[in-house]
């Protein structure tokens, strides 16, 4: 499969883009098989809502139980500082990627690498090395639970309409990471199977073992 990327590469997304276009081929010659799955950015969005909305939802409804509110007011300075604050968050969203995934993958922090898709105002992390099943997953979903749900639980529990309502932007914000979750986890599992997150793409590559068709136990 030829590499062809819908925008224009930066230089680091182009030599990415050829280093996954050279262990693609090295491990077809090991007998594996590529499975690209990826979605594309703006349907993704739209699916991205439906799949948060429940829980967007629960938070909600929990917050306001616990926390009538009487007043809604907010200071133009205290407007300032919900930005501020809500640009810390989407790179902190991205830096627990790279934590999370940098923690667990065999060349460490070393294989990490940020990014900006400066068309569409999009910060990313990427993974350049292979991870297991579960640590793949774990480092998708990681960035949502901290920010979005765990956000959330404190927001409630100070009774912060101002820190919930960013944590229900992070919540939103996660749901293309559950949506790349949740297009792997139909996938059926194969033994052997490695993932890479893909360089310049929402979502990941699979080299499966060719042959194991069989599902993992
Ligand atoms: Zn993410």
């Amino acid at each position: 499969m030829a590499e062809n990327p819908g925008r224009k590469l930066s230089p680091r997304e182009q030599a990415r883009c050829e280093a996954l276009q050279r262990l693609s081929d090295r491990m077809k010659e090991q007998g594996y098989r590529r499975v690209d799955l990826v979605v594309d950015v703006v349907q993704a969005n739209g699916m991205a809502v439906v799949i948060m909305l429940p829980f967007l939802v629960a938070a909600a409804v929990i917050f306001f139980a616990l926390n009538p509110v009487k007043e809604l007011y907010i200071s133009f300075s205290g407007l300032l500082l919900w930005l501020l604050v809500f640009l810390v968050l989407m790179v902190l969203h991205e830096a627990i990627h790279g934590l999370t995934w940098g923690l667990m993958a065999p060349h460490g922090f070393k294989a990490i690498a940020f990014g900006v898709i400066w068309q569409m105002l999009t910060p990313y992390c990427t993974c350049t090395d292979g991870l297991k099943r579960w640590q793949y997953l774990l480092g998708g979903l990681m960035p949502t639970l901290v920010l979005g749900f765990g956000l959330a639980a404190l927001a409630t529990s100070q009774g912060s309409l101002w820190l919930f309502s960013l944590a229900e932007l992070m919540i939103l914000g996660g749901g293309g990471d559950f949506l790349i979750v949740l297009k792997m986890l139909r996938h059926p599992k194969k033994s052997g199977a490695v993932y890479y997150d893909h360089p310049y793409e929402c979502g990941l590559v699979v080299f499966e073992p060719a042959g194991s068709d069989a599902p993992a136990a």
